[in-house]
């Protein structure tokens, strides 16, 4: 008979390093508090702050570099922001960043904060398609394009699978094919040069497919909207799934939104 041998010395260290490391994974994305400077949904307070600031509206709308600030009702969209964080330091009396990080929606509506809004964002289940739900809700595979991306959004879309993140431990993966795939992940504005491939790579993913657009550059085109070098043609003729806003997009964003659309939670 096979004796088994243990050496001893070696499981002492691994749980010697367990201990010493802890649980490396979030247990609940739903629930964690972003350290550090990360900026989240936005909140434009409906008062002038304890400073008296009478802030003008067309003030804020001039001030932001891309046209996230709108009036009428005066409002913020979470599509065009780069998170930048500028208007929050120049008018902190109308302007303050949440370190809410679900910010995912299913709309492109659904990206607007408006004045005096200060509540998550509504993910409605009954805008998600059926078949999303019916096949996608315990393993999802996702073939990412970068379409002129700036590598930023990239690095977190990789960051959502570490060990910290652990986004594989709810059935969500990238994978290097789009024929292996469920759906597409499109990062970057979208220049002319990748508008082709694009094409090729939404072609040969298997029906049923979905779409995400993650980052602020994906969904407006960011600091590069209306630019020449841009086609962004193929958002017009599909349906987007879920936008993920950002820049880049946070990981947490990202699993929330995902999760949000395969099982509504
Ligand atoms: S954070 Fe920057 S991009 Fe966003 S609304 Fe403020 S100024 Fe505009």
């Amino acid at each position: 008979m096979m004796k088994l041998q243990f050496n001893t010395g070696s499981v002492l260290s691994e749980i010697k390093i367990l201990a010493h490391q802890g649980k490396q994974y979030l247990p609940d994305v739903t629930a964690v508090e972003v350290p550090g400077i990360f900026r989240g949904r936005p909140v434009i307070l409906a008062t002038a702050g304890s400073s008296g600031d009478e802030t003008d509206t067309q003030q804020l709308i001039d001030f932001c570099p891309t046209g996230a600030i709108s009036g009428e009702p005066l409002s913020i969209d979470m599509g065009k922001c780069v998170f930048c964080g500028e208007c929050q330091r120049a008018f902190p009396s109308r302007i303050r960043f949440t370190k809410d990080y679900r910010i995912s929606s299913f709309t492109r509506n659904g990206l607007i904060v408006r004045e005096g809004q200060d509540s998550p964002i509504v993910m409605d289940p009954k805008l998600v398609r059926e078949e999303i739900r019916k096949y996608f809700s315990k393993s999802l595979k996702l073939r990412q394009v970068s379409a002129a991306g700036d590598n930023s959004c990239e690095w977190e879309l990789n960051a959502a699978g570490n060990v910290n993140f652990d986004m594989g431990r709810f059935g969500i993966e990238f994978v290097a094919s789009p024929r292996h795939a469920d759906g597409i992940v499109i990062t970057g504005p979208i220049s002319k040069n990748m508008a082709e491939p694009l094409q090729i790579c939404y072609d040969a993913v298997p029906q049923p497919k979905i779409i995400v657009l993650a980052g602020t550059d994906a969904i407006s085109g960011g600091i590069f909207a209306g630019s020449e070098a841009l086609d962004r043609s193929f958002l017009i003729k599909y349906t987007v799934d879920l936008y993920v806003p950002g820049n880049p997009v946070h990981p947490l964003t990202l699993i929330n939104g995902l999760l949000s659309l395969i099982r509504g939670k």
